[in-house]
């Protein structure tokens, strides 16, 4: 078996459920009115693919795997279906939502809040890196929803601030991310300490095999949802690569292309967060405006960090994989590995921070003459082609 072949093994072969029903508007869904008001208010018209499959299973309280590719409405998913099952007129946490970054965790406290503007809904971002004393304070007063990242939610259960009697759902974002090595064990923790009868919902874009396995433990018959692999390609998004042949061509490179970034706003890869700080560096002493984030850096200045992102205050941002999982920010249409990813799955997630809901894409991986066969490698595992990047690149974007 070929390495590609051994890969391809790994991966999850599950298929659809039977009997999964396609809905096509959110009016067929019997939402609650003060939550249809909040999706519409959204500016949400029309479900999409795996909203229209995923809200009603989970809706009725079935444990639910769903995977389907980034951008595709996956957030907007968990945030209708838990604002469905959730009682507000009971102020306890009853829906507790896991991220595997900081970042995700509060872009999704944030849709939800949004789609439940019209039910005075409490919904609590619950994240290391912040002042404990809130926390404490704020889930004290008492929080329908908790969206937060493995460690101080746990870390809030234990304390018993974060009361987890009334739990009855757990959604697992990026849940590949949270059941891979690092997060799996503190995962197990905080289902223990929740209800036996909690419901478990788990999204991701990619499910390998021994992850979906995993999930036995913890399932009760789910439903599967799946898009499947080939059409969780990057449809909608152009893919190119740059040969540099070697690293220290690819800053020149980068600065000739400064000007096509900024068009709209553009997120450029680089594998280690050194070298983030390195290129960040090296780009504002060439006078180029960029900014740069990472997990080294204090929480704080990643919210500000961030916050000029999504305001479009700053148009380039330098990172790592942290901002590769789920981090929604509709203008950028540009991302550029500066680093090609070791990790195949990544590719798909870093390339699928542009052309978000069905908006136009583009991708330009820098490779060296070593991560040629990695780019074919790739090219083949998703069944897409990167072209060389053409003169005109700019039009495309
Ligand atoms: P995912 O979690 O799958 O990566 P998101 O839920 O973040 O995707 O959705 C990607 C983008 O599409 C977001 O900007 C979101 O607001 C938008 N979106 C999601 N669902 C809809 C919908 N039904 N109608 C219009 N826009 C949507």
């Amino acid at each position: 078996m070929s390495r590609l072949d051994r890969q391809k093994d790994k991966d999850a072969q599950f298929e659809t459920s039977k009997g999964i029903k396609t809905i096509s508007s959110f009016d067929q869904m019997k939402l609650k009115e003060d939550l249809l008001r909040g999706i519409y208010a959204y500016n949400f018209e029309k479900p999409s693919a795996i909203q229209q499959r995923a809200i009603m299973p989970i809706t009725t309280g079935r444990d639910v795997i769903a995977q389907a590719q980034s951008g595709t409405g996956k957030t907007g998913t968990l945030g209708i279906s838990i604002l469905q099952r959730i009682d507000t007129g009971l102020r306890e946490t009853q829906a507790l939502v896991l991220s595997p970054t900081r970042e995700l965790a509060v872009q999704t406290q944030k849709v939800i809040s949004s789609l439940g503007e019209y039910m005075r809904v409490h919904c609590h971002a619950c994240i290391g890196g912040t002042k404990m004393g809130s926390d404490i304070q704020k889930l004290e007063f008492g929080q329908h929803i908790v969206s937060g990242t493995p460690g101080r939610v746990y870390d809030m259960l234990k304390r018993r601030v974060l009361r987890s009697r009334n739990i009855k759902m757990l959604v697992l974002d990026e849940a590949d991310q949270l059941l891979d090595r690092g997060f799996k064990d503190q995962i197990y923790d905080i289902y223990r300490h929740l209800p036996p009868t909690t419901q478990v919902v788990l999204l991701s874009a990619t499910l390998p095999h021994d992850v979906l396995d995993l999930t036995q433990k913890f399932m009760t018959e789910p439903v599967r949802i799946l898009v499947k692999r080939d059409e969780l390609t990057l449809e909608g998004i152009s893919q190119f690569f740059v040969n540099v042949e070697k690293d220290d061509w690819k800053f020149e490179t980068l600065c000739d292309l400064y000007d096509s970034l900024t068009i709209t706003q553009a997120v450029i890869f680089c594998n280690t967060r050194a070298k983030v700080d390195w290129l960040a560096r090296q780009m504002e002493d060439a006078n180029f405006t960029v900014s740069s984030m990472h997990g080294e850096m204090l929480q704080k200045e990643r919210d500000g960090v961030m916050q000029k992102f999504r305001q479009g205050a700053s148009r380039v941002l330098i990172t790592t994989d942290i901002w590769a999982r789920g981090i929604d920010v509709q203008q950028v249409s540009l991302v550029i590995n500066y680093d090609m990813c070791a990790n195949r799955e990544n590719y798909i997630h870093r390339i699928g921070r542009s052309g978000r809901f069905g908006r136009k894409g583009v991708a330009i991986n820098f490779v060296t003459s070593e991560d040629i066969k990695l780019l074919r490698d790739i090219e083949q595992y998703y069944g897409t082609q990167i072209d060389e990047m053409p003169m005109n690149v700019t039009d495309l974007i």
